[in-house]
């Protein structure tokens, strides 16, 4: 045993339960204490607006409280900061949890080999997933490119219960900056085509940490044996909201999925969405440059549009004025909760592609902006599944209709009067309806449809009909 403090250097793992990293950490330093610490990465949270950065700011936060006050807030070159700290404190071992993202492990790889030359070790365990990506492979050990096969093979896992909490560990506090020294340093990089489009806080956020994480697991399990007949009804506050949770790791989804583990359709159909997460960050770790290239590249082919009226739809999409209801709530929800409905991400990200034709990647930027639970393998493969570039993704000439998806998901028009105050006095179905503020009196009046749905969607079938037979299936 070492009778050296041990340094625990927290990233994608906001909390104390259920950490195994964090155990051996405790375990190695066998009662001469551990440092907490955590170092803000500019280029991690490049792509992160102000809303993801407050929220990680608030869930630093509250990990600091579980800490007794010791966190150690460093910013800059992860080597440096730790190296520096080893040597203070006379520490020769450094524990995480893994990372798997491709910024992720670049750093990981560089930071180890730059610290063992200072004769300390830095050690990773775990992963922020059900199953590690890269484990879950073919009988013949390839990677899977389609979900149904990788969910088979994922449910073939056993998962491992969850770690408890270490037991009576001692924190070592050292100098720390403070949580709004953290937020200024968060360099935020908007590309020109947002123009004016807004740069403030989400102003309903959830709250942030491992107990609040947990409140929102245990009121979840209340309702989960419904979710698979209401998980699409954005008008229902129906589904888990852990995004942000696991997205932060305030939570594993080892807990989650030991509390919602028995056997209604609605438990499976939730597992199955854990395993989307799982199986997009294992398409990620095989593909690294999806984060940016369409992975069917042929599709690159499709002509998209980048000219000034372009840039208009663009805006007026982003602030939700486009004039078709159930997409301009989705997007105005984004900017309020820094947070949307998984059927309305869809609806709103096929918008974009096929009613505005414009680049999925300019549609990815701005949810990674704006989302709190913004996550580069879940946004990227989501947006690449709805514009028909991804591995395992709707076929291109799947247009959903804005229209038809408001009818068949909010009936009642709940989730747009919720959103949308100018529609309030208008009654479904009209209010789900293009044109639906039309002869309103008020002077914020909604939007007349910026596109017509059924002119652009033949356009997006012409398009597509350009390069199809390049398109492999
Ligand atoms: C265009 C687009 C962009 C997206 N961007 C993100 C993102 O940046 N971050 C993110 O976490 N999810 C993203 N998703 C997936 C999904 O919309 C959200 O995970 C979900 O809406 C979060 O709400 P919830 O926690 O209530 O989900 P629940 O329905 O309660 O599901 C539980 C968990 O399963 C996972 N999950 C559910 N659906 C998916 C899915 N389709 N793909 C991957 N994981 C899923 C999430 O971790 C989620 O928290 C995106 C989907 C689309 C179509």
């Amino acid at each position: 045993m070492s009778s050296a403090p041990t340094i625990f250097w927290f990233r994608r793992d906001l909390r104390l339960r259920d950490n195994p990293a964090l155990l051996e950490a405790v375990d190695r330093a066998s009662g001469s204490g551990v440092l907490p610490v955590f170092i803000l990465d500019s280029e991690l949270l490049s792509f992160a607006g102000p809303s993801r950065a407050s929220y990680l700011s608030m869930t630093l936060q509250a990990l600091n409280e579980s800490l007794s006050g010791a966190l150690i807030l460093r910013a800059g070159d992860p080597t440096a900061v730790l190296v520096d700290l080893a040597r203070e404190y006379g520490v020769t071992e450094i524990f995480a949890t893994a990372d798997f993202a491709p910024v992720g492990r670049r750093r990981d790889e560089r930071t180890s080999s730059q610290i063992a030359t200072s004769g300390i070790s830095l050690q990773f365990f775990d992963s922020p997933y059900a199953v590690a990506p890269g484990t879950v492979v073919s009988q013949s050990g390839d990677p899977l490119k389609v979900f149904g096969a990788f969910h088979r093979r994922w449910l073939d896992r056993v998962f491992d219960a969850p770690f408890d909490l270490p037991l009576s560990p001692r924190w070592i506090a050292a100098s720390s900056l403070s949580f709004d020294e953290i937020l200024e340093r968060c360099a935020h990089h908007r590309p020109a085509y947002f123009g004016d489009l807004p740069d403030d806080v989400a102003s309903r956020v959830p709250s942030a940490g491992e107990t609040a994480a947990l409140k929102r697991l245990a009121d979840f399990a209340e309702i989960v044996d419904d979710y698979a007949t209401t998980r699409n009804l954005p008008g229902s506050d129906a589904t888990s909201r852990l995004s942000p949770d696991l997205h932060f790791g305030t939570i594993h989804p080892r807990q989650i999925l030991q509390t919602v583990n028995g056997s209604s359709t609605g438990r499976a159909t939730f597992v199955a969405e854990l395993c989307w997460r799982d199986f997009y960050a294992d398409v990620l770790f095989h593909h690294p440059l999806s984060v940016k290239e369409a992975l069917r590249s042929n599709m690159t082919k499709l002509r998209v549009d980048t000219d000034d009226r372009a840039r208009e739809r663009f805006r007026a999409w982003a602030r939700g004025e486009t004039g078709y209801p159930l997409v301009d709530a989705g997007m105005r929800q984004l900017l309020e909760e820094g947070w949307m409905h998984n059927r309305v991400r869809m609806v709103t990200a096929s918008f974009l592609v096929k009613h505005l034709h414009l680049d999925w990647r300019w549609g990815a930027r701005w949810f990674m902006w704006r989302l709190i639970d913004g996550d580069v393998a879940s946004n990227q493969h989501g947006w690449q599944w709805t514009a028909g570039t991804g591995t395992d993704a709707a076929p291109y000439y799947r247009i959903f209709n804005p229209t038809t998806q408001a009818e068949r998901f909010d009936p009642s028009g709940d989730f747009v009067h919720r959103f949308i105050p100018e529609l309030r006095n208008v009654t479904a179905p009209q209010c789900l309806q293009p044109g639906a503020g039309d002869g309103l009196l008020s002077l914020s009046s909604y939007p007349t449809p910026i596109v017509d749905a059924a002119t652009e969607r033949i356009e997006a079938l012409a398009r597509y009909e350009e390069i199809k037979n390049t398109v492999s299936a």
